[in-house]
């Protein structure tokens, strides 16, 4: 019996039929070995069962005939064309065969070659032919692989096409079967499987179109399995590895600053910090996701988080994946605290601050800095010094260091890390994981991962399938979503005069130019005529402009003067999609916008209709093809993102929307997300159930070994003790 991780060790040149240089080209698709060969399976099939003996051919519809050539020979009847013609036969008639200029046909068949032919019978003067058939050579066992049966089609790769695919598979699975199953009968009984073995063969060679159905329901549930397997096992083992601790927050700080906002918490908010609350109690250290729309108050539940854990006396960390952002973060937080009235008075010396003095008779203060390449500050002394900066740290006089990412990865020592917000869209990884760990000595911190891009249920199931997810699905109450309009580039003055309305009402503006791929620089010099285009345009405007290539502390100037409304109209490159928030500005123009993703438009998009006043959002394309003009469409149908994540993954498909190579998504070869969801749902249960009754796979070491043959590196920590 072969198993799978077995198969998944044998090199595909190994397959009689295939060879070194084919194997070479099928290397290029990933095609390496018998495993994943097997796995290329047929995009269709054609139903070649209906074989009928020569004498009952019926005319006029396409058949598969066999039969044996008693004679082949080509002539020339005009200069241009050469007529090759064959007399086929089987047990009960004959029929004549024409092919027009295929006189290789001659070589490639001599008479007494058994082989299909398809293609219509038709009558020619009162006699029975057949015209330029698709011609299958047979030889022996492979009369069986084309014709009375159903064919396979197979997706062709490179120079290798379908029936060399046909015969290949076919000696693979000869090789290989029977195939062993190491899910236990239960579980397939439970989800309604066939056998692993029925299912490589039916996939491959069905008896009937019906079959490969479930054939490939097997398969799919098997390629789920693994990646949920992998999943449930990197969560077992980060609970097991981790040496958390339980918060015991009392609440005095996390309330007194929740009580003293100048609004209600939604109840979205209130219950995602329910949900946080009650892992910051557990023992072992929080993984979760918190997912919310660009504005729906993520902050003051990081906020809120954090204070959780400064008030049991730990640190906390706010982590952004720019410099922009990290100002902004800190300024915004700093606002908070002064807001509820837990900032210290500035200027005090450092040495009287800290951890002993944050519940003095003032009531309790909170300590925040930020660092980083260009910036050292703290909401108790503005002109703090890097390196007492780097001290406060330290010695814990510092409660919250907002930063970059450089906070974990440069010299930055902390007294206590106790609880971590990472801002960002990108999946924050285990290499990261490990290096906050080393940051807080021997503890691991509590992590809490904020992302605005809506990553839609199934996919927060494979892509983030270790961490806990909790969803803000409310707006603050009283913003009205933004209004969306596409317009070509003849009607681009009706963006210039949007603009112009809403500067004169006392409001701002954004315009987001042309992404140039590869290129900031390109795209910078194109901002910058913009904006001289668009000064002219509007010459009573002030119009100002920002783009990656400005020096951070640039960067962060013209930003301050936008949010301070010294400038009205703000052209930008997409430096600004992440986290801007600037609540007076209330249009958006993006240009080209048929050059941008769905998310890009939407993440976009949600720079405006922050504050109390209607949005606007003014896509400026001429789109070329049925595809961005279908995600044009999308992004001005609506402003839900879970609805616009779900019609990203439809119209461009999971092997785009993640990068090839990412996370357990590269191997799924025959599973779909969207359309096997049901199977993804299945295969998630039952994975973690079984992890949860034997949590090294120690009972089932086939599925063990599987998982790391089939996922590779990027699993094999998991089996490391
Ligand atoms: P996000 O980080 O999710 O994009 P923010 O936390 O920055 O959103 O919040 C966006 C704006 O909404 C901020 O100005 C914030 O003060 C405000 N806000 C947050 N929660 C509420 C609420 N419950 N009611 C009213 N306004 C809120
Ligand atoms: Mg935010």
């Amino acid at each position: 019996m072969a198993t799978l991780s077995r198969l998944a060790s044998i090199p595909v040149s190994e397959i009689k039929s295939l060879g070194p240089k084919r194997a070479a080209l099928l290397a290029k698709a990933g095609i390496d070995t018998v495993a994943d060969l097997l796995h290329h399976v047929p995009r269709t099939y054609l139903d070649r069962s209906d074989k009928p003996p020569l004498a009952d051919v019926p005319v006029g519809t396409e058949v598969t005939i066999i039969a044996e050539v008693k004679r082949i020979a080509s002539r020339r009847p005009k200069p241009k064309l050469v007529m090759t013609e064959a007399l086929i036969s089987d047990e009960t008639a004959s029929l004549k065969i024409v092919w027009f200029n295929q006189s290789f046909r001659e070589k490639t068949l001599p008479p007494g070659t058994q082989a299909a032919f398809s293609g219509a019978v038709e009558s020619f003067r009162g006699k029975l032919q057949m015209s330029n058939p698709d011609v299958e050579v047979l030889d022996g066992e492979g009369e069986t692989l084309v014709t009375g049966r159903i064919v396979p089609i197979y997706p062709q790769v490179g120079e290798v096409k379908t029936g060399k695919f046909l015969r290949a598979m076919h000696n693979a699975l000869k090789r290989a079967r029977p195939i062993s199953d190491p899910i236990p009968d239960p579980i397939l009984a439970a989800n309604g499987l066939m056998t692993r073995d029925q299912a490589f063969y039916a996939i491959h060679f069905p008896e009937t179109l019906e079959e490969s159905g479930p054939a490939r329901q097997r398969l799919v549930y098997d390629e789920f399995l693994r990646l949920e397997l992998s999943l449930a096992l990197r969560k077992r083992r980060q609970i097991e590895e981790a040496t958390g601790f339980a918060h015991t927050p009392t609440g005095e700080l996390a309330e007194r600053f929740i009580e003293r906002l100048p609004y209600q918490l939604t109840g979205a908010q209130r219950r995602v910090l329910g949900e946080i609350e009650s892992d910051l109690r557990e023992g072992h250290p929080m993984h979760r996701l918190l997912q919310g729309e660009v504005g729906s108050g993520k902050t003051v539940v990081a906020v809120a988080t954090l204070l959780n854990g400064v008030e049991g006396g730990w640190q906390g960390a706010i982590m952004a994946p720019t410099e922009v952002l990290a100002d902004q973060h800190f300024s915004s937080v700093t606002g908070l605290l002064a807001q509820a009235g837990l900032s210290p008075e500035p200027f005090v010396s450092a040495s009287e601050l800290g951890m002993a003095s944050l519940f003095t008779a003032d009531g309790p203060t909170v300590h925040i800095g930020i660092l980083t390449g260009s910036t050292a500050s703290a909401n108790y002394r503005p002109d703090i010094s890097r390196k007492t900066l780097l001290d406060d740290v330290a010695s814990g006089q510092i409660d919250i260091l907002v930063g970059t990412h450089a906070l974990i990865q440069e010299g930055v020592r902390f007294h206590n890390l106790g609880l971590a917000v990472v801002d960002e869209q990108h999946r924050f990884g285990v290499a990261q994981r490990v290096l906050l760990k080393e940051k807080s000595q021997s503890i691991d911190p509590d992590l809490l991962i904020m992302t605005a891009t809506p990553i839609p249920r199934t996919l927060s199931m494979t892509l983030y399938g270790d961490l806990d997810v909790s969803i803000i699905d409310e707006m603050p109450p009283g913003r009205a979503p933004v209004q969306t309009r596409v317009l070509s580039r003849q009607e681009e003055n009706l963006a210039w005069k949007a603009i112009q309305e809403e500067v004169a009402a006392g409001r701002q503006a954004f315009v987001v130019c042309p992404l140039v791929e590869d290129s900031p620089k390109i795209e910078a010099a194109s901002a910058t005529a913009e904006q001289i285009r668009l000064a002219a345009i509007m010459p009573d405007l002030r119009v100002g402009l920002i783009h990656g290539q400005l020096r951070p502390a640039d960067k962060e100037a013209v930003m301050s003067e936008f949010r301070g409304g010294a400038i009205d109209v703000l052209v930008s490159t997409t430096v600004i999609e992440v986290g801007i928030d600037v609540p007076n500005a209330t249009v958006m123009v993006i240009e080209d916008a048929d050059r941008f993703g769905i998310s890009q438009l939407h993440q976009l998009r949600g720079r405006v209709g922050r504050g109390p006043s209607q949005g606007f959002c003014l896509l400026i394309a001429d789109p070329t093809t049925a595809e961005s003009e279908e995600r044009l469409a999308a992004v001005a149908a609506t402003t839900d993102g879970f609805r616009l994540a779900q019609d990203d993954l439809r119209i461009r498909g999971q092997g785009t929307v993640f990068g090839a190579r990412q996370s357990g998504m590269a191997d799924l070869k025959l599973a779909d997300v969207i359309r096997d969801f049901e199977l993804l749902v299945a295969a998630r249960r039952d994975a973690f159930a079984l992890v949860d009754r034997d949590p090294e796979l120690k009972e089932h070491p086939e599925l063990a070994e599987e998982v790391r043959a089939m996922l590779g590196e990027s699993v094999e920590w998991l089996f490391k003790s």
